[in-house]
């Protein structure tokens, strides 16, 4: 077992640091407090993020991307949330999004769209959850219709991030619901070619990420849109969202490092009782937790993350990972604010907005409890869920 990351690993670690540390930490604040991101800052941050392999990060190079691996997309993607979690997300989402349409088998159309994503010029999400599909994602209930030469797709899904801004709506629908997952395909609908609304749902944190319900009205998609097909669509939902996860974990494990980073700096400035608040033990004790809790759940991640670049599954280490790190980053960030005292509650510091970006993190890709029961499924061979 090696604990040490690469030298390349390492250098990939610093670059990002040293230019995320100089350009993105500093406009953070300002960018969030202005809301849901607009897509003109979208693809600008994009571009400045291109070089760093931040786009289409797991694409294989024979298809044009980067061809890093999980672990380094960890990497990338710690030192990005720590710096700015909703222009993480925004990348992150777009990313994962490219990397799932590179994998599909319709060759013409991966072809075809593929490099306008790698060039940062397209921003991708995926769209899952609905109304009244949430933690049940098997029970899909918008639909494909295939009709002559179109699927007419009618249905509304909810809470989809990046998808007031997204050019490609990677999509799970049915065509049959009455066959559960058998019936779920993958269609990727291209805004332009088939047009649909969506509004904005505002949020209590990660707020420049932008959130989305969207509404398919009768909205046409070419056939030849077919990312996979019935059956194999939800079977890549299911991969989708283990990556997700880990992708979850590793998003908390930024923003609780930065917290402590916060935290630690302000403990050894504020003084009180005449020395510095760092020095009293209660102080200590929390800075410990915090810094215990994180490297746990960095390991957890970085373990997930591991797996998948072996080939694995990851179902039950990136269910771990998720559950763990996105609760520690509640506390670990919570903490943080403490340790502020009152100015942690003010938007002077940026451990208000790292407390509520934490506290998004416990519920996407499936919550916390549907986590336990993956896990508990894994361990017992028993499934809680029908
Ligand atoms: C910031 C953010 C970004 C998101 N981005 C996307 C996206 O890009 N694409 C997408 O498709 N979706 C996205 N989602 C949706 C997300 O995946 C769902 O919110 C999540 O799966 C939970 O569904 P729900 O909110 O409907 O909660 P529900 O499923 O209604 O759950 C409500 C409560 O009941 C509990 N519960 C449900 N079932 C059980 C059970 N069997 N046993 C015990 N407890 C249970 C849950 O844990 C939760 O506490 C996003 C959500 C958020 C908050």
């Amino acid at each position: 077992m090696n604990f040490e990351l690469t030298d390349e690993q390492r250098m990939i670690q610093d670059t990002v640091k040293r230019y995320l540390r100089e350009n993105i930490g500093p406009i953070a604040d300002e960018y969030d407090r202005k809301g849901p991101m607009s897509k003109k800052d979208a693809h600008k941050f994009l571009q400045d993020l291109k070089p760093f392999g931040y786009v289409g990060t797991l694409v294989k190079e024979e298809l044009g991307g980067p061809g890093l691996s999980h672990l380094d997309w960890a990497i990338l993607h710690e030192e990005l949330r720590g710096s700015y979690a909703s222009l993480g997300g925004v990348v992150g989402i777009t990313s994962s999004s490219t990397h799932g349409i590179s994998e599909s088998d319709n060759e013409d159309l991966v072809n075809r769209v593929l490099p306008d994503l790698l060039n940062g010029d397209k921003i991708a999400c995926t769209a899952i959850t609905e109304p009244n599909i949430g933690s049940n994602a098997a029970g899909i209930e918008t639909r494909a219709v295939l009709d002559g030469d179109h699927y007419v797709i009618n249905g509304t899904k909810m809470w989809i991030s990046n998808g007031t801004i997204a050019d490609y709506v990677v999509l799970a629908a049915t065509v049959d619901k009455s066959k559960g997952p058998a019936g779920i395909l993958q269609l990727l609908v291209e805004k332009e070619v088939s047009p649909f609304e969506s509004r904005e749902i505002k949020k209590m944190g990660v707020k420049s990420f932008p959130t989305a319900e969207i509404i398919f009205e009768d909205c046409r998609v070419p056939k030849e849109n077919v990312l996979r097909r019935p059956g194999e669509g939800f079977k890549k939902a299911l991969r989708g969202l283990t990556f997700a996860r880990c992708n979850a974990a590793i998003a908390s494990v930024g923003i609780a490092q930065a917290a402590i980073d916060a935290a630690v700096r302000y403990a050894k400035e504020r003084t009180q009782f005449g020395k510095p608040i760092g020095q009293f033990q209660l102080i200590q004790e929390m800075v410990a937790d915090m810094v215990a809790e994180t490297d746990a759940a960095r390991l957890l991640a970085y373990r997930a993350f591991f797996i998948l670049d072996q080939g694995g599954t990851a179902r039950k280490e990136g269910s771990i990972a998720k559950a763990f790190a996105t609760e520690a980053g509640v506390r670990v960030t919570s903490k943080a604010i403490q340790i502020h005292g009152a100015y942690g509650l003010s938007e002077e510091y940026p451990v208000e907005r790292y407390f509520r970006d934490a506290r998004c993190y416990t519920i996407p890709d499936g919550t916390t409890e549907i986590q336990k029961l993956i896990i508990g499924r894994e361990i017992l061979g028993m499934s809680a869920i029908v």
